[in-house]
């Protein structure tokens, strides 16, 4: 039997069921155009019946009040589960996705060890006793914050439901996880595994449905106690604005433009290798992407040349082939928008050096594609280098001087990652210590191992994820203070 299924119901209460409304919608394979399957679409009652799940199940101590150690026996469990069907979760995340089964793979390898990274960490959790005048004592217990409302994208749908699902599990909350209706079937599988693994029902709820309908309406339910998104700046914007009405803690983590910086010094060939994987990964749509590639005049020709020519080796096409790249781009809306953001480029005085347009091939006939693309003569104050694109385009700046490259670097609305690449030790950690981003790769195209704070600073959010300092985001911290003098206390002196 396929473990693909043509109707994916909600997932409430340790219960698949319809909408309330009867509606659904149709998910999409992105490299074929197909439809994959239904997938139930959630009223704004669905919203309240998973809500109130989620605070019954957290008022029970069913799950918050289990000892940490057990806590952290499911989440292992939850791990084992996954990695028991780790091609089947591949496979459901490329159909659905269109990404590559290399990257499903690493990512979905990343998602197993978060879960193990959190069982661990769940055991951490712990409070303080404080100095305080003789006579008193004082401790503090970390408590889960509550009833989780946490909202993901598509671009990494089951790693970022683990980054999301994993901490709040351990910390001891309860959850309303809304997966992005271009991917929510990995989502559901994720509450199959939960469930198997022993959490109790209620703890971990799964909604699909508009999130600009249902989204707004968890983020101002008086029920949820958090909001956790991951997504577009714009959203996240919205997001903080409505959770203001019920003072709900949120952390978000958002857009990004994270500039590479490639200095004369570099290792040419390791700069050039990472800064293609650091764009063109996951067909460019990655927060951290670093699309803002300054290379040194120095070495501006020899780089380009190198990098230009690499870009035309990276095979595009079936996500399911061996070897294969880069896979499908999310939509044909997204592939539109990537687009427009080519012409703009050009408007705007700057040169497609590589791609700049859908491949072409019988296999691009149907679905959403997009090459690799490169775009040269760019300046820091183009659009095309402000704003966010999140497909393969990198635009590429040449500079000269290094405080002024940091000052460019940084010359953004944004602050999620950078990249540094030198052979210098000392410029390396100046240049590091001098960018307002939340991630620093030296010499690195890679950062997200479980365990590293991700997230950003700026218009990229705010909490950090995969970390440990995020449970501390899923806590409330209460004080206790206790007075333990032997004669009773009389300060107004009566
Ligand atoms: P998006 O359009 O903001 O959507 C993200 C999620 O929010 C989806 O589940 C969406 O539901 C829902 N949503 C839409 N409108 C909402 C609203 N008004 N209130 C509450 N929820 C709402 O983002 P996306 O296009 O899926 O993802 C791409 C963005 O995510 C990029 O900007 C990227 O940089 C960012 N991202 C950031 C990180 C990070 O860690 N910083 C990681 C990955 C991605 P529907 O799908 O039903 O519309
Ligand atoms: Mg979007």
């Amino acid at each position: 039997m396929d473990v693909l299924k043509d109707y994916y119901q909600l997932f409430i209460n340790g219960k698949y069921e319809d909408s309330s409304s009867g509606e659904f919608f149709e998910t999409h394979n992105p490299a074929t155009g197909e439809v994959l399957a239904r997938v139930a679409k959630a009223a704004k009652a669905d919203v309240d019946k998973a809500v109130a799940a989620a605070r019954e199940a957290f008022e029970n101590g069913k799950w918050s009040k289990f000892t940490a150690a057990r806590r952290a026996r499911v989440l292992n469990k939850i791990a084992d589960i996954m990695r028991s069907k780790l091609p089947d979760l591949i496979r459901l995340e490329v159909l659905n996705s269109g990404k590559t089964v290399d990257a499903a793979k690493g990512q979905i390898n990343q998602a197993i060890e978060d879960f193990e990274f959190y069982a661990a960490a769940a055991l951490t959790l712990r409070g303080d006793t404080n100095p305080v005048p003789n006579g008193f004592f004082n401790y503090t217990v970390k408590e889960p914050v509550g009833v989780c409302g946490q909202i993901i994208p598509w671009n990494y749908p089951l790693m970022m439901a683990a980054w999301k699902v994993a901490p709040a599990l351990a910390a001891g909350c309860t959850i309303v996880l809304k997966p992005a209706s271009f991917t929510p079937i990995t989502a559901y599988v994720l509450a199959d595994i939960c469930h198997e693994a022993g959490v109790p029902e209620g703890v971990v709820n799964v909604i699909t449905g508009s999130g600009s309908e249902i989204g707004p309406y968890m983020t101002e339910h008086p029920g949820i106690d958090k909001i956790a998104f991951t997504g577009e700046t714009e959203t996240g914007k919205d997001i903080m604005s409505r959770a203001s009405a019920t003072l709900k803690r949120v952390t978000l983590e958002l857009g990004g433009k994270s500039p590479s910086i490639v200095f004369d010094d570099c290792d040419l060939e390791g700069a050039v290798d990472g800064s293609l994987y650091g764009i063109f990964y996951n067909t460019g749509q990655s927060c951290e992407a670093r699309s803002r590639l300054f290379v040194h005049e120095k070495i501006y020709d020899q780089f380009m040349e190198k990098f230009v020519e690499k870009a035309k080796r990276l095979r595009v096409g079936d996500p399911f082939a061996e070897g294969t790249h880069m896979g499908a781009v999310i939509s044909a809306a997204h592939e539109q928008v990537i687009d427009s953001y080519v012409k703009l480029a050009v408007e705007e005085g700057a040169e497609v050096l590589f791609g700049g347009k859908r491949p072409e091939g019988p296999e691009f006939e149907k679905g959403h594609w997009y090459m690799p693309t490169i775009i040269g003569n760019v300046t820091n104050d183009m659009r095309v280098a402000q704003e966010e694109i999140f497909g393969p385009v990198v635009v590429v700046i040449k500079f000269s001087d290094e405080k002024d490259v940091i000052r460019q670097a940084n010359d953004s609305i944004f602050g999620l990652g950078s990249a540094v690449w030198t052979r210098d030790h000392g410029k390396a950690h100046r240049v590091a210590a001098a960018i307002r981003a939340g991630i620093v790769m030296v010499n690195s195209p890679i950062s997200a191992f479980p365990g590293t704070p991700f997230g950003g600073y700026k218009q990229s959010g705010f909490g950090r994820e995969l970390s440990l300092e995020t449970l501390n985001l899923y806590t409330e911290t209460k004080s206790v203070v206790s007075y333990t003098g032997s004669r009773p206390l009389n300060l107004f002196g009566l």
